[in-house]
């Protein structure tokens, strides 16, 4: 069989809404919105099945030119109660996938493979008074899930997202949704005022200058993070964390919260912190 999925100009289709779905697991992409010429973010319907824990990801992708699926991981960036999902993507140029997946437009059709899983789920953590989320570029897409969470706020004093990049521009996605959910009336009545202003949002970047440069690892190591937001250090009786980053990234993280007496956990044995790779390689 060599069914394409369409990757269409939604502006010349009629009506594409009306569009059946080329696969049983296909969903329509509703809204795309570009970044930078590096990350965009997009939205598809949502399964009526598919139930997920806000942070776990699915299996997307479009068909190959083989007329086989191409599927990869995707983290959820939207909450488990959102009535779509939502995506935070990387463009690599000639990557299998995103080189592709890059020009979708609203009204086409992508593959969803409605089997959610993943570590960085709050089930996998012990209770605590401060979470900490630590990400590098596209692995702030489960965090988008979980700052929209309203768990996130029922278990937790505080909230601190870190989030490092480069560049200054590949920190928007970020910035953005953390200043539109302390000001969207939907987020305010679903999580309180109260709640939201829990959250302490901390962005670097290693190579364009910005008011706070550096990679978190060394902010943490120096005590720099602590000092900024004027908090105690991380300490394994109040403090949980989850990670989310290269594999670089996570090996760093993971072994600056084992110094700080923090152990990793997983969803069948909750400890103080948990981790999953933005990407592999
Ligand atoms: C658990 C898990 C969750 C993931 N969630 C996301 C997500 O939410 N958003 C997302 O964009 N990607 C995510 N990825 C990566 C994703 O699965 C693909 O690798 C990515 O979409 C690129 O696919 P590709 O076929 O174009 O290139 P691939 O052949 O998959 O990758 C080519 C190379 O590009 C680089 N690369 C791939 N993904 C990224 C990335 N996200 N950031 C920086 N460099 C990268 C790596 O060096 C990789 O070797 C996730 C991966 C895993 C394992």
């Amino acid at each position: 069989m060599t069914e394409m999925l369409p990757v269409t100009n939604a502006a010349t289709d009629a009506a594409p809404a009306a569009k059946k779905p080329a696969l049983p697991d296909a969903q329509t992409v509703t809204q795309v919105k570009h970044w930078t010429d590096r990350l965009f973010s997009f939205r598809v319907t949502r399964p009526q099945t598919l139930r997920f824990r806000s942070g776990e990801f699915v299996m997307i992708g479009l068909l190959g030119d083989n007329g086989k699926p191409l599927l990869r991981a995707y983290s959820i960036a939207s909450p488990a109660w959102d009535d779509e999902l939502e995506f935070y993507s990387i463009k690599v140029q000639d990557g299998p996938l995103t080189s592709k997946l890059q020009h979708i437009q609203a009204g086409d059709q992508i593959i969803l493979r409605p089997k959610p899983v993943g570590t960085l789920v709050h089930d996998a953590l012990l209770p605590g008074k401060r979470i900490w989320f630590f990400a590098t570029g596209t692995g702030f897409a489960p965090f988008a899930s979980l700052l929209r969470e309203p768990e996130t706020y029922e278990n937790y004093d505080e909230v601190v997202i870190t989030h490092t990049c480069r560049e200054v521009a590949e920190l928007e996605y970020g910035r953005q949704l953390i200043e539109d959910l302390k000001q969207d009336e939907l987020m305010i009545e679903l999580i309180g005022e109260e709640n939201l202003a829990k959250i302490r949002y901390y962005p670097t970047t290693t190579r364009e200058e910005s008011p706070r440069m550096g990679r978190i690892t060394d902010l943490l190591k120096n005590g720099t993070v602590f000092k900024d937001l004027g908090i105690d250090p991380i300490n394994p009786d109040t403090d949980r964390g989850m990670v989310c980053g290269s594999l670089d990234f996570n090996k760093d993280i993971k072994t600056i919260l084992e110094d700080f007496g923090l152990r990793e956990g997983a969803n069948s044995e909750p400890k103080e912190f948990v981790v999953e790779k933005a990407f592999v390689g």
